[in-house]
Parts: C-alpha cells; sequence; structure tokens
C-alpha cells in the first residue's frame, strides 16, 4: 500500500501500518492509559474520536493545520469554529495569538521552515510503520510541532516522581521511531526536535532537542512493545479493556453492583 496524504489516515492505511499514534493508543503513556480495545475499535472504525468536543484539542489542530498549511481546508471542515462574519469564535482566538506569537521569532520559524508533512514509512520490529513529519530538514534535522498547556509544567507520578510534559505525553516514543524510520528510509540518524508553543495567557514557545540516550531508550521499549501490539491487531491476542477510557464507559455493560471499596483502587 503507497501511502499520499490523502490515504494517510485512511482505516485501510490504519490496519496495514503501526503508527506512533496508535502505539500510544495501545500502550499508553505516563499521561494516558492505554486501552487494547478502545485501540482496536479505532483502527476497526467502530469508535471515532470527536475532536469537536475538546475546545484545547481544535485549538492545536488549528495551529497545527495553520503550519502544514492547510488553515483553509481546516476551517471549512469545522464551521463551528467561525462566527458569522468568518472570524474565529473567541474561544479560539488563542489559536492566532500563538500564531502569530511563533511568527515573531525567527529561530521558531527557521525550524519549521523544513519540509511539510513527510510521509515514511519503514519495516521495524516487525512491523510496517507510518510517520508524518511536520518539518522535515532532509540530512540535518527532523521538526515536530507541539502545542501544551505550559512547556515548563512538571507532571508527577507515584512511581517515577516530577516528569516533563514529553515523556508524560510520549514525545521520546515518537523521535525515537521518526529518527529510526527516517534512519532506515536515508542511512542517516537525525536529531529530533520539538517546537513547543503553549497555550498559556501568554504564549511560551521553545526549540527542545531530545537527548539521544533519552531516545535509544524510548526505542528499545518500542522494541520490547511491538510484538504484541501486532498480536492484538492480527487477533491472535484478545485486548483488554482498560475501563477508564471514553470507550469503555461507553461500551460498558453492568454485571452487577461493585465494592464502595473499588471506587478509589484500579479498575
Ligand atoms: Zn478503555
Amino acid at each position: 500500500m503507497i501511502l499520499t496524504a490523502d490515504n494517510y489516515y485512511s482505516q485501510e492505511a490504519n490496519k496495514h501500518y503501526l503508527s506512533v499514534s496508535q502505539y500510544k493508543d495501545f500502550q499508553g503513556t505516563y499521561g494516558k492509559v492505554g486501552c487494547e480495545e478502545y485501540a482496536l475499535a479505532k483502527i476497526d472504525g467502530s469508535w471515532v474520536e470527536d475532536m469537536e468536543e475538546s475546545d484545547a484539542l481544535m485549538v492545536g489542530s488549528y495551529v497545527d493545520a495553520y503550519f502544514e498549511g492547510t488553515i483553509e481546508d481546516f476551517k471549512r471542515q469545522h464551521p463551528c469554529i467561525l462566527k458569522k462574519d468568518k472570524t474565529l469564535m473567541a474561544k479560539y482566538e488563542k489559536a492566532n495569538q500563538m500564531i502569530e506569537r511563533c511568527e515573531r521569532d525567527k529561530k521558531f520559524m527557521q525550524m519549521m521552515s523544513g519540509e511539510k508533512q513527510v510521509i515514511m514509512t519503514a519495516y521495524l520490529f516487525g512491523a510496517d510503520w507510518k510517520i508524518k513529519i511536520d518539518s522535515y530538514h532532509a540530512g540535518r534535522c527532523i521538526v515536530d510541532l507541539k502545542t501544551c498547556q505550559s512547556i515548563r509544567k512538571e507532571f508527577y507520578h507515584a512511581d517515577i516522581g516530577h516528569i516533563n510534559f514529553l515523556a508524560e505525553w510520549g514525545y521520546y516514543i515518537q523521535g525515537a521511531v521518526y529518527q529510526e524510520v527516517v534512519r532506515i528510509n536515508t542511512g542517516v540518524k537525525l536529531p529530533f526536535y520539538i517546537a513547543a508553543v503553549s497555550k498559556e495567557k501568554v504564549t511560551d514557545i521553545e526549540i527542545i532537542q531530545c537527548e539521544q540516550s533519552l531516545l535509544d531508550e524510548a526505542l528499545i521499549e518500542v522494541e520490547r512493545n511491538t510484538p504484541y501490539i501486532l498480536q492484538l491487531k492480527s487477533g491472535e491476542i484478545e485486548p483488554i479493556r482498560c475501563g477508564g477510557c471514553d470507550y469503555c464507559k461507553f461500551t460498558k455493560v453492568l454485571t452487577g453492583p461493585i465494592w464502595s471499596s473499588e471506587l478509589l483502587g484500579e479498575v
């Protein structure tokens, strides 16, 4: 199957290829619990996520679309973000402020000025992977645009302590896979950068390079988990429900009461 901008997110492509977002749906990140049944439901099309439900997601997608150069298509696809006079609704004006802040910085714009939305595929750890690079500087670096609440926000987890937003949302995993897929295609291992922009009252921006040791660590984790995900995708293994995600809530069938003491415990 040849991937293009038109079929990249198609059901057929998601069935054939493994992607970082699919991987994270199965495996989870520190910030979001994985759910095998939800991941499979997304792949077979029986569960569709409604992006417009979340204003935060829409702001992020708007900024993404701007840097992709597809902002007019985005407005056509999501008319709900526009007022009658075709200007942005107040709650999405933040997105324009964020874009203006990025445009005011030469370095940020230079990092985002690579080849846009570059699609590559590679066979890795027994799977065909697909990736889409936000800004690819061939032979130089890979850049991914991320909108976040706050660039310096700390996330706390009892088992590992405080972590940054890259670890929280699995961006080292993304960097590791992108770097490796590019290496397989071109023979060159390139540095991976996050071009970060925050949704705070005053927008913060940063270009963040991922330390190679952290990417190497993440790739080992991907290598360890990929065979199991492939077995789930092929139906060899029955998926487990996380019990807590929107998909699990929506499809839950009660079989009897639970104990009140279970409410605060692990599902
Ligand atoms: Zn679930």
